[in-house]
C-alpha cells in the first residue's frame, strides 16, 4: 500500500515518522505495541515520543491502514494486515500469531443466522502457550 498516497488523499500530512512508524508496523510484523514501535524507533528518531506514535495510529486507524486488536493484553496491538484474521496470543511471552488459514466465515455466517444482525466486524481471538513457552516449561 502507497501510505503517503493514502495520507495526502485524506487530507493528513506525510511526514518523515509516520512512514517510519508504518514501515516499522509492515517491516517487524509482530502485533507490536506503540511501545514497540517507539523503542524500535528511538535511535533512528530521537525526536519521536510515544504520544506521536499513538496519534499517528489514531490515524492510521481512521483511515483504514491499521487495525487496532484488544487481545486481552491490557495493551492496544497494532496490526497492518486489516483483512479479516483470526489471532492467537500467548499468555506468557505475548507474541501474537497470525492464523489465515484458520476459516472463520462460517461462524460470521452463523453469528448472522442466530442474531439477525448484519455483521460489519469480525474478531476471532484465541489465547494459549506458544511451541516456544511449552518446550521452555518443559524443561
Ligand atoms: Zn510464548
Ligand atoms: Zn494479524
Amino acid at each position: 500500500m502507497d501510505i503517503a498516497q493514502k495520507l495526502r488523499e485524506e487530507g493528513y500530512k506525510v511526514t518523515p515518522q509516520r512512514i517510519a512508524i508504518y514501515n516499522v508496523l509492515y517491516a517487524e510484523n509482530n502485533h507490536p505495541t506503540a511501545e514497540m514501535i517507539y523503542q524500535s524507533l528511538r535511535e533512528d528518531h530521537p525526536s519521536m515520543s510515544l504520544a506521536t506514535v499513538y496519534k499517528t495510529m489514531e490515524i492510521f486507524e481512521r483511515i483504514g491502514l491499521v487495525r487496532v486488536l484488544d487481545l486481552g493484553d491490557d495493551c492496544s496491538r497494532y496490526d497492518w494486515d486489516t483483512r479479516n484474521h483470526p489471532h492467537v496470543r500467548c499468555t506468557m511471552c505475548n507474541r501474537i500469531n497470525d492464523l489465515h488459514d484458520v476459516q472463520v466465515n462460517c461462524l460470521r455466517e452463523e453469528v448472522a443466522r442466530h442474531s439477525e444482525y448484519e455483521i460489519t466486524r469480525l474478531h476471532v481471538s484465541f489465547e494459549g502457550i506458544c511451541p516456544e513457552c511449552l518446550r521452555k516449561s518443559s524443561h
